[in-house]
């Protein structure tokens, strides 16, 4: 496409003064952190709506610009574990994060298999292990040789199993348990790194559950002397450390079973109701009004904790106040007489720091129907820059673009080489990628529907989910390349002859 004068017109009206004056208010101590469900997530969602408004989009049929997101909020903290006579104390000998608001699982055996890995160079598994409905632990980490190189990096480097927690409990998972015991070799550092997760209430949708919907594999997070009891009960004479110690000495796994024992964990947590709000400008469309486009960011964060507010400036204030810039680039091209021809909506959601629940709503509650959406582009993080781009920063990774869709991926390389000549880092594109950013935001309740989309991102950072996620360290002006880049491959999208396709489904 050339670049004609009206998308550019419009595409310019996103500015890094904008998105400064609204991130500074959203990402102020004042809006608490955005916690789903707590005050600043309200403020931020009135903010949002009050910014609709301003630029002359219409409240909703059902008036205002909410979709009330009901979630149910289990406290942290409950819970037993015991096997045998020997009881267990949530926080003392054990913790979890999430996932296990309601759990009942009884097992007469339990197997050690090493660090849990599954991998070319070593693995602990080998090829036909099961613990189908038994209890399996491993130990966090991986193996090192004496010099302190790990087996799987061969340098002093940790390798993925060590830092993406998500790969040891897909391996654990294939393995049928039901129980995932992870043993924490410094547990109380593991905790302290983890207490912001530990320590908050688990949310869940308030819906009618699937009715074949299969039990989860329950994650515990357990401390040596916890795993050394366990394994006491099995009448071994192992500990953890022994079992450790044998690992680095032979290079390879180690095994343990104990069978006929008693074990038990029992997590029976009341759930509250809350209520969490999605917050929706929707921009009707001229003749092909019927089919949408959908750009969607989260807008909640991580709260208050300890007296420190994470005030999330890149996560997703820097989406959230994209979101706003593109509806009033939009707002303002429809006013002009250049409205885009098919319908947009711009969705503020919540509840993603929790599970991706405001999205996940959406998907199962569509305002819209989803026959009708044709694509879903998201923006989570991109007002910063990485570590692998600190000397050249005009990038940002995309995902998912070519997982459902032919043509999105190139409408969007053609919308970068016209207007914004932004390097797209395609490294982190793909399904089994060890991060699995694919399923990580929002984007993803619209891929699972098979509705295409487009994720932008700006990769991890030392700030990522601590409190030191700031606006003062906000590359505003990359921000605006990157908002624009999204700009025009959304005007693109609704305004081509041919709806994008979706041909690519699995
Ligand atoms: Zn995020």
């Amino acid at each position: 496409m050339a670049p004609d004068s009206s998308r550019k017109t419009y595409g310019d009206t996103v500015t890094a003064a904008d998105l400064r004056k609204h991130l500074s208010v959203l990402a102020s101590d004042d809006y608490e952190g955005r916690e789903t469900g707590e005050k600043g997530q309200k403020m931020s969602a009135t903010y949002i709506a009050d910014q609709f408004r301003s630029f002359g989009i219409p409240e909703l049929k059902t008036g205002g610009y909410y979709q009330n997101v009901n979630l149910l909020s289990y406290s942290a903290g409950e819970g037993m574990v015991s096997c045998g006579e020997k009881t267990f104390a949530f926080g003392k000998d054990f913790y979890y994060t999430a996932g296990a608001e309601n759990v009942d699982v009884k097992a007469t055996e339990l197997v050690f298999a090493g660090y849990g890995i599954n991998d070319k160079k070593y693995s602990d598994y080998g090829a036909s292990f099961s613990a189908k409905d038994k209890v399996l632990m491993i130990v966090a980490g991986e193996p090192l040789d004496k010099k302190g190189n790990s087996l799987l990096t061969g340098s002093t480097k940790k390798s993925d199993w060590s830092t993406q927690r998500r790969l040891k409990i897909n391996e654990a998972r294939k393995s049928g348990a039901s129980v995932l015991l992870i043993v924490q070799p410094e547990y109380e550092k593991a905790f302290e790194d983890n207490r912001h997760a530990i320590e908050s209430p688990t949310l869940r949708l308030d819906m009618p559950k699937e009715k074949n919907e299969k039990k989860g594999m329950v994650v515990i997070y357990i401390s040596k002397t916890m795993a050394d009891e366990l394994l006491k009960q099995g009448s071994a004479t192992n500990t953890i450390d022994a079992l450790m110690k044998r690992m680095a000495k032979k290079k390879k796994t180690a095994r343990h079973t104990s069978s006929g024992i008693n074990f038990s964990v029992v997590i029976n947590r009341i759930p509250q109701k809350v209520v969490a709000e999605n917050v929706l400008g929707y921009l009707e469309g001229s003749d092909l009004k019927d089919e949408l486009v959908i750009i969607t960011a989260h807008y909640d964060h991580l709260g208050k904790h300890n007296g420190l507010v994470y005030n999330g400036a890149d996560d997703d204030g820097s989406g959230t106040v994209a979101v706003i810039e593109l509806a009033e680039a939009f707002a303002k091209a429809k006013k002009d007489g250049h409205g885009p021809r098919r319908s947009m909506l711009f969705m503020a959601v919540s509840g993603e720091e929790k599970g991706l629940l405001g999205s996940s709503w959406y998907a199962e509650n569509p305002v819209f129907p989803l026959a009708n959406t044709i694509c879903d582009l998201n923006i989570d993080m991109i007002g910063r820059v990485d570590e692998e781009h600190l000397k050249d920063s005009n990038y940002v990774y995309v995902i998912g673009s070519e997982m459902l869709s032919s043509e999105l991926r190139g409408i969007m390389e053609t919308a970068n080489n016209s207007f914004t000549q932004i390097k797209l880092d395609y490294r982190f594109d793909a399904p089994d990628d060890p991060n699995f950013f694919y399923y990580r935001s929002d984007h993803y309740n619209f891929a699972r529907k098979n509705i295409p989309v487009a994720f932008f991102f700006n990769g991890v950072h030392d700030d990522y989910h601590q409190e030191t996620d700031e606006i003062s360290k906000i590359a505003f002006n990359l921000m605006e390349r990157r908002t624009r880049l999204v700009f025009y491959t959304a005007w693109e999208l609704a305004n081509r002859e041919k709806r994008i396709t979706a041909d690519k489904k699995k």
